[in-house]
């Protein structure tokens, strides 16, 4: 067999940042400078390549069309690879991961992200062990030829977790990533465990790109005492297409006719609203609780145990490319790619 070979893309992050000598604040810095200072990359039997985009990025500035561009990038060198590995910036990567889930369906191969909370030119960097071992997964194949790892995922801190599934949680433990309502796909410990029962498999034949995401979307945080007409503005769907709503625990809210009222007149103009749950670990049972018994009635779409930058990034898929409000309803109550459990 021959070597696997690995597309290394670079977007920006820590793991490649230095301090600018004027403000002394963390910026990006360009690629060949953080491949550098790997020199253990040499010692890879796999064949490995870089791209990076023109302007590395902190991950703040990520957006929709910066998804697409990645998704693209790996869609165009996609028969040329075994296997991808992303450089991100860790504040929005579970955003990427989850919008790339949906922008490349059919995957055959992984696509692995990754970053550090230390910049690789520090002497306790987690960079360089994150990097490593994401490259070593992304070139993994069983012993039929194919990838043991075939979706996107997120390696971060000896974990591998599924890209539509994590959320950052720290910013200062070097575990900064947790996955708290499905397993991991794999550990990396003196060899790397994969846990086969959680690996997502596709049911599409090819790899199919889509990255025109809409993004009229928004997403409200329920807090007890909230003002609720001064969201009114959001619920207008000639300006939002899609609401989630971040609820109390099993996906409960206040009781507020008026709250009520925007919901339900926003539904009949067209709009879809999306419940999902505040909490880290769990689901939204519509009905359990007297207090989401007005969701149900009202037809608001449950997001079970889906986190919220899947839940961000479906409604955006889903808002793309799916133009019926019963057509959007029905694609947002089914688990597309792995993101919800059902
Ligand atoms: N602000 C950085 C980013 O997300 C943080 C990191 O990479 O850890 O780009």
């Amino acid at each position: 067999m021959k070597n696997p070979k690995v597309l290394i893309i670079y977007t920006g992050g820590t793991i490649g940042m230095i301090n600018d000598p004027e403000t002394g604040a963390l910026k990006p810095f360009d690629f060949e400078s953080l491949y550098g200072n790997i020199p253990e990359l040499k010692q890879f039997d796999y064949e490995l390549d870089t791209f990076s985009v023109e302007e590395p990025i902190d991950s703040s500035d990520m957006n929709p069309q910066k998804w697409g561009d990645v998704a693209k990038t790996i869609f165009d060198n996609y028969a040329d690879y075994n296997g991808f590995v992303v450089l991100h910036g860790t504040d929005t990567m579970a955003f990427t991961t989850s919008a790339l889930s949906f922008m490349l369906q059919g995957l055959k191969k992984p696509v692995v992200f990754t970053g550090s909370q230390l910049p690789i030119g520090q002497i306790r960097t987690d960079g360089k062990e994150n990097l490593i071992t994401a490259i070593e997964i992304a070139g993994m194949v069983n012993m039929s030829g194919r990838s043991v790892i075939q979706q996107v995922a997120l390696y971060f801190e000896f974990q591998l977790y599924s890209g539509n599934r994590v959320s950052k949680i720290s910013t200062f433990n070097f575990e900064a990533f947790k996955s708290y309502n499905y397993p991991l796909l794999a550990e990396a410990g003196t060899n790397i465990r994969i846990n086969q029962n959680a690996l997502y498999r596709s049911e599409f034949n090819e790899l199919e790109l889509f990255t025109d995401f809409n993004p009229n979307v928004a997403l409200i945080k329920l807090f007890p005492g909230m003002e609720v007409e001064h969201y009114k503005s959001i619920f207008d769907i000639n300006e939002v297409e899609g609401i989630i709503l971040e609820t109390f625990g099993n996906g409960n809210s206040f009781t507020n006719p008026t709250f009520e009222k925007m919901i339900a007149d926003y539904m009949t103009a067209g709009g879809i609203v999306l419940n999902i749950t505040q909490c880290a670990q769990g689901n939204v049972v519509l009905g359990l609780y007297q207090s989401s018994a007005h969701f149900r009635r009202l037809s608001v779409i449950s997001g079970r145990d889906i986190t919220t930058e899947a839940a961000v990034t479906k409604m955006m898929y889903v808002l793309g490319k799916y133009k019926d409000q019963e057509e959007r309803i029905q694609m947002l109550n089914k688990n597309i790619c792995g993101e919800v459990t059902i």
